[in-house]
Order: structure tokens, then C-alpha cells, then sequence
């Protein structure tokens, strides 16, 4: 089957929206940025066998491939607009290329994303999604506005994907509400632009909490202090791992696109309140100081030393 098949697949199933003078079928999109707004831009590639496993099925490599991408977008607060999607596959499969397809373009309508072009070949399986989001100028959340005195919270719960991995390493069951939060990450783009203008800085946690939460001090000249007892762990984490296993998983485990931010003291409320009305839980897990590194304390106040504080690539 020629590339161009699958191609045509791609564009009739694609949503458009009426920013995107010319999308999919020539050689290069063109996309209306409207007076007063910034261009975010964002990329993310998934491998088969790295960044999940070989057998994943087709919809949930779709959705993840996009949702990793709105993550990254969300951690800036910028509101997702468009994407591009480079496909490597084994071989031309239509009915692989739909059910993929039910998972990206379900969450790309979801957030009213129009895929706008993309490149298609041969390889080992490898999805690289691009997205491009809107902020108004100056506005973008950034990792490089934490102050000494914020408090550090973080969305969702942690460790739930990382525990999924974990027992597929292990060969024993994955217990479905982990292998949900593993396949089906939920970018959490609704609270992001509800902290626009009310978070200090902003990360999303993708390599684990310690590892991202040092990037976002590193990059604002800043450390933190974050209680491991207070971390925001699901019922099935709780259930199904021990206190030393689960703080291994909620500090340093990968794959939770949750946001990690700093906000002042004074916008406690507002943050609760921007948490009720995007219907997503947030907790307080620290606190930014002056100096540098995240200092992880354990409920005796001592430092908390794990083996190594998140995913390394290389
Ligand atoms: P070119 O050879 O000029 O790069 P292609 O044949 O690669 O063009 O692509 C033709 C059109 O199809 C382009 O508009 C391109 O953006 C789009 N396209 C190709 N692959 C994909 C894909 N995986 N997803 C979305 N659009 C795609
Ligand atoms: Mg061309």
C-alpha cells in the first residue's frame, strides 16, 4: 500500500477548525496566530519498547502520543490549538492506523486540536507528535518564577502509571485503574489556564516528581522541601503497595503528566478554587526555599536519599 493511502486516511478522519487557512495536503500548514497571542510550541516522540511497551494497543499509543504533548503544553498554560503527527511504522496497516487514530483524535476533539500535517514512512514504531498552543503575550507559566516562601503543590496523584510499569516488569497482573493512569494520561490543560496569572512557575512531571521538581528549582535559582508523606496517592496505590515501595513510585516513578507548580501563600484559595472548577484535586507538598536541590524529608524532618530521582534517558 503507497504512504499516500494512509495519508488520505489521516485527512479524512481530521478534524479542521477555521484558524487552519490550509492544513493537511500541501506541502506545509499555514495556521492564523491571532493579534496579541504568543505561539507555544511542544514535541514529544514516543518509541515502541522505551516509552511503552511493545504490545501497547494502537488507541492508547494514540492517545498518550498526544496527551504527553498537551502535558507539556498545559505546563506552560497555553491553550492547545493545533498538532503534527510524524508516523514511523513497520509496515502500512489500515486497521492499525484507524484504532490509533480512535485514541489521538478522540482527545485531540476533546481539546478542539486540529491535526494540521505530519510525515508518514517506514521503520520501527516511533510516533512524534508536535502541538502548538496559544498564550496572551508574556503569559506563558514558565519554570523559572518559583520564589522562595511559595508553596509547591502538585495536581492529581502520583506513582499510578510508574506502579503499572512496575507490576508489567513483574509479569503479575496490572491492576486496571493503574494501567488506565499508564496508557490514558489526562493533561491537565483546564486547571493550567486557571493558574495563568496565579502560579509563580509551573512543570509538568514526566520523569518523576523529585527529578522535575529539581529541574523547575534549577531553572529559578531556587530549592525546595517536599514531605513524602503528604504526596497525593490513588486508592489502588495505596492498596496495593507498601509505604516504602509507594514513596519509590511517587517520588521517583515516570509517566504521571501531572503538574507540579509554586504559588504565593496569599493564593491558597484561588488555587483551591481554580482546582473545583477544572474538576481536578491539588495538594500542597512543599515549600520553595532559598538556596538549591529539593530536599525530599521523611516524617521524623530526616532527608529522604532514593537510589536515583527519576527516569534517565541515557
Ligand atoms: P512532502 O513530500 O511534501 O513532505 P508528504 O507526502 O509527506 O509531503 O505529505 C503530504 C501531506 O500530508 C502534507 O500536508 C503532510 O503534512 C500530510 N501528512 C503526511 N503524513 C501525515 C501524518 N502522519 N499526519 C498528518 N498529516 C500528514
Ligand atoms: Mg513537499
Amino acid at each position: 500500500m503507497p504512504e499516500f493511502e494512509l495519508i488520505e486516511r489521516i485527512q479524512a478522519r481530521a478534524d479542521t477548525r477555521s484558524d487552519v487557512v490550509l492544513g493537511i495536503g500541501d506541502d506545509a500548514a499555514v495556521l492564523q496566530v491571532p493579534a496579541g497571542k504568543q505561539l507555544v510550541v511542544a514535541m514529544d516522540t514516543l518509541n515502541a519498547d522505551v516509552h511503552f511497551p511493545a504490545g501497547t494497543a494502537a488507541q492508547d499509543i494514540g492517545w498518550k502520543a498526544l496527551a504527553v504533548n498537551l502535558s507539556d503544553l498545559a505546563a506552560m498554560a497555553a491553550q492547545p490549538a493545533w498538532c503534527t503527527l510524524s508516523l514511523s511504522l513497520p509496515q502500512a496497516d489500515l486497521a492499525w492506523l484507524d484504532a490509533f487514530l480512535d485514541g489521538f483524535l478522540a482527545l485531540a476533539a476533546h481539546h478542539g486540536v486540529a491535526l494540521v500535517g505530519g510525515d508518514t514512512t517506514r521503520g520501527p514504531l516511533s510516533v512524534c507528535v508536535t502541538v502548538h498552543g496559544l498564550v496572551d503575550a508574556g503569559q506563558a507559566l514558565r519554570r523559572d518564577g518559583a520564589t522562595p516562601g511559595d508553596d509547591l503543590w502538585v495536581s492529581g496523584t502520583l506513582g499510578d502509571a510508574a506502579a503499572a510499569l512496575a507490576q508489567w516488569r513483574e509479569g503479575v497482573g496490572i491492576d486496571v485503574a493503574l494501567k488506565a493512569r499508564l496508557d490514558r494520561p489526562v493533561p491537565r490543560v483546564s486547571l493550567a489556564l486557571a493558574l495563568a496569572g496565579v502560579a509563580h512557575s509551573c512543570i509538568d512531571v514526566s520523569d518523576g516528581l523529585l527529578a522535575d521538581a529539581g529541574h523547575l528549582c534549577a531553572r529559578s535559582g531556587v530549592g525546595a522541601e517536599i514531605a513524602l508523606a503528604g504526596l497525593p496517592a490513588s486508592d489502588a496505590l495505596r492498596v496495593l503497595f507498601d509505604e516504602e515501595a509507594r514513596r519509590v513510585l511517587q517520588a521517583t516513578g515516570g509517566d504521571d503528566y501531572e503538574l507540579c507548580f509554586s504559588a504565593p501563600v496569599q493564593a491558597r484559595a484561588m488555587i483551591e478554587r481554580a482546582a473545583a472548577s477544572s474538576d481536578t484535586s491539588v495538594t500542597r507538598i512543599g515549600r520553595i526555599v532559598a538556596g538549591k536541590g529539593v530536599r525530599a524529608l521523611l516524617d521524623d524532618g530526616t532527608q529522604w536519599r532514593p537510589s536515583h530521582s527519576g527516569y534517565v534517558h541515557f
